[in-house]
């Protein structure tokens, strides 16, 4: 098994179909297999030593490495322009050990408050208990200067952000991340690599919940960090010692996902854009929330920071949230589920999904109104995705 030639020159469709595959002579698999092995031979006992003593990269048990995992991993590298990728159990364990992999008791996280709600309650609710002290920006990074101390260690952002789709100015974070030495770490999950790289902009870390563009079909649970060779064996260790390893059978669903990532989200943003200006037309709509539209307020900043403006967006509907529920529980074509990113377009209540245990407040401070439908795109027409949408409005 020959690995493929590395090519700085690649584009990322093709990237993301060749690299890290085996490749075999005449008559091979062009599949990848999934090496559905807990454990790996040695050769001898001369090699456990040489393992042991951190002196051959061989693989020896999946929670450390698998070979199946491993393209995934060079996938994700190569699409984010990262020297290397881990990937793990969901994109919850990509971002705790991330996190951890930077902060300890007594250190200080700086994150905007507009996050996914996990992300958000796991800040919230369990890195006080670890003595990691938290504190929360707007998307605009307005305060940061004054909020660092000599505790900071971190600045950790999510843009777009889920669900109100506005953006963090990338450039801008880096520049205080750089100012106050912070590591700095971005969840690109919403955007995915297609869209914006940031490693190319000088962050430490990308993280993903691969479960969603990355794996694209709504069939596995999965998550990813890219960076350098350091941070990235920092993370791993973690992946190792918390047990958050991601499978061999859902690489294999993610490798295949990633072969299309490029089609789909082109696709995909293509129909949004459509949607969102049916939705803004519509009477019944008080607001659409889409980077794309010249009337959201962070549309500037979307052209010059991404490639497109991808297949996220949500919407408040007029009447508040009896209304919205009629909304969501007239929808065929979408189904009323969590999650995004997949084939098939989802609208989601965030206050009853990703948002929910989280105070009026909270709420308010994450830009999630009672009657905020988002909605995720996946590959159906759009013009029977906007007929739907007009019947279940009407
Ligand atoms: N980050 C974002 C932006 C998300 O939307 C989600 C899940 O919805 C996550 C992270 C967590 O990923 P997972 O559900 O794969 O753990």
């Amino acid at each position: 098994m020959k690995r493929t030639k590395k090519s700085a020159k690649w584009g990322d469709a093709t990237l993301a179909i060749h690299r890290g595959e085996p490749r075999h002579g005449r008559g091979g698999p062009v599949a990848p297999e999934i090496v559905r092995s807990s454990t790996f031979t040695f050769s001898s006992t001369e090699e456990m030593k040489r393992w042991a003593e951190g002196k051959t990269s061989a693989y020896i048990y999946t929670r450390y490495g698998n070979p199946t995992l491993t393209i995934a991993e060079e996938k994700i590298a190569a699409l984010e322009g990262a020297e290397a990728a881990i990937v793990a159990a969901s994109g919850m364990a990509a971002i705790s050990s991330a996190l951890l992999a930077v902060l300890s008791a007594g250190d200080e996280v700086i994150s905007t408050a507009q996050l996914y709600g996990g992300t958000y309650r796991l800040m919230r609710d369990v890195f006080p208990r670890m003595g990691i002290r938290v504190r929360h920006v707007e998307a605009d990074l307005a305060g940061v200067e004054e909020m660092v101390t000599t505790q900071t260690r971190c600045l950790y952002v999510e843009t777009p952000t889920n669900p109100s789709l506005r953006l963090v100015d990338l450039r801008r974070a880096m520049e205080l991340a750089r100012a106050f030495k912070l590591t700095a770490i971005v969840d690109n999950t919403f955007a995915s690599p297609v869209l914006q790289k940031p490693i190319a902009l000088g962050f430490d870390m990308v993280v993903h919940s691969a479960t969603k563009y990355l794996g694209g079909h709504s069939d596995l649970i999965g998550g990813a960090v890219a960076g350098s060779r350091e941070w990235v064996g920092r993370v791993r260790e973690n992946i190792i010692y918390l047990g958050g390893c991601m499978d061999p059978e859902a690489a294999f669903l993610l490798i295949r996902g990633m072969k299309t990532l490029g089609v789909r989200v082109a696709r995909q943003c293509k129909t949004a854009m459509e949607v969102a200006r049916f939705l803004e037309r519509h009477p019944k709509v008080a607001r659409v929330h889409y980077p794309g539209l010249a009337s959201h307020a962070d549309h500037r900043l979307a052209r010059r920071q991404m490639r497109d403006f991808g297949g996220m967006l949500s919407f408040d509907v007029k009447g508040g949230i009896a209304a919205t529920r009629r909304f969501c529980d007239r929808v065929r074509i979408f189904s009323l589920a969590a999650s995004l990113g997949g084939v098939e377009s989802l609208v989601v209540l965030p206050i009853y999904t990703s948002h929910y245990r989280m105070s009026k407040k909270e709420l308010e401070r994450a830009g999630v109104e009672p009657g905020t439908v988002r909605v995720s795109i996946g590959l159906e027409d759009a013009a029977d995705l906007i007929e739907d949408l007009r019947q279940a409005l009407r």
